[in-house]
């Protein structure tokens, strides 16, 4: 079966340039809420922003593949398929206050999230979630169950996709920020900054809390 933008004869760029379509079909974000438009067109959000095959050099051009329109190699077939970044970072609590930490660069620099960071290529989520911590925290910690699994797509750099586990320290270690962290804290949940970076982190202080959490997932 045809898709029924091709069909119709509506290339997938130009409902994508309608945010209504954005909010409705493409990717709702979690919670209900609007997307935020401004940033899903800061840039190509379907096609990405490479202009050359990474294999040939040759100039990229669009191609309808899978029902979306990609960027193709005409000279190797090469297809650029434009997918979420996956992340992984966790909860670790003590006497029941959240440890955060406030970012050093850029986005939202000054801004809190939970220890988190994006996952290389060859380790697991829960890896990942246990040096991101070490390296954000100086805390020595094994990854337990999963909190939940979030959408982080008003990150300016790329549509992220978040694991956040619970965690438990394994060392007793003293709390220094380090990385891409200037500081890091131990929050009771009254505490909490109000500058919480990205709307993924929000929403897992609020899966985590829940109500006693005056931050929550719904705003963009
Ligand atoms: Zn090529």
């Amino acid at each position: 079966m045809k898709h029924p933008l091709i069909s119709t004869g509506v290339r997938f760029l130009d409902a994508v340039s309608d945010s209504r379509f954005y909010n409705d079909r493409v990717c709702r974000p979690q919670g209900g809420g609007s997307a935020d438009t401004a940033t899903v067109m800061s840039h190509n959000m379907t096609l990405g922003n490479f202009r050359y095959c990474p294999l040939c050099a040759t100039l990229l051009a669009p191609k309808i593949d899978g029902l979306r329109e990609r960027l193709s190699c005409p000279a190797c077939g090469y297809i650029y398929y434009h997918n979420p970044v996956p992340a992984a970072g966790g909860i670790i609590l003590r006497d029941g206050k959240v440890c955060l930490v406030r970012r050093s660069v850029q986005p939202r620099l000054g801004d809190w999230t939970l220890p988190a960071g994006f996952i290389e290529y060859d380790e697991s989520p829960r890896a990942c979630a246990e040096r991101e911590i070490a390296e954000e925290t100086g805390l020595i910690v094994e990854t337990d169950a999963v909190l939940g699994v979030y959408d982080g797509f008003d990150d300016p750099r790329h549509h992220a996709i978040l694991i956040i586990y619970h965690m438990h320290e394994t060392e007793k270690k003293t709390l220094i920020a380090g990385d891409d962290a200037d500081r890091a804290e131990f929050f009771a949940v009254a505490d909490i900054p109000d500058n919480i970076a990205f709307r993924a982190h929000r929403q897992a202080l609020h899966d985590l809390f829940g109500d006693a959490y005056p931050g929550g997932p719904t705003d963009a």
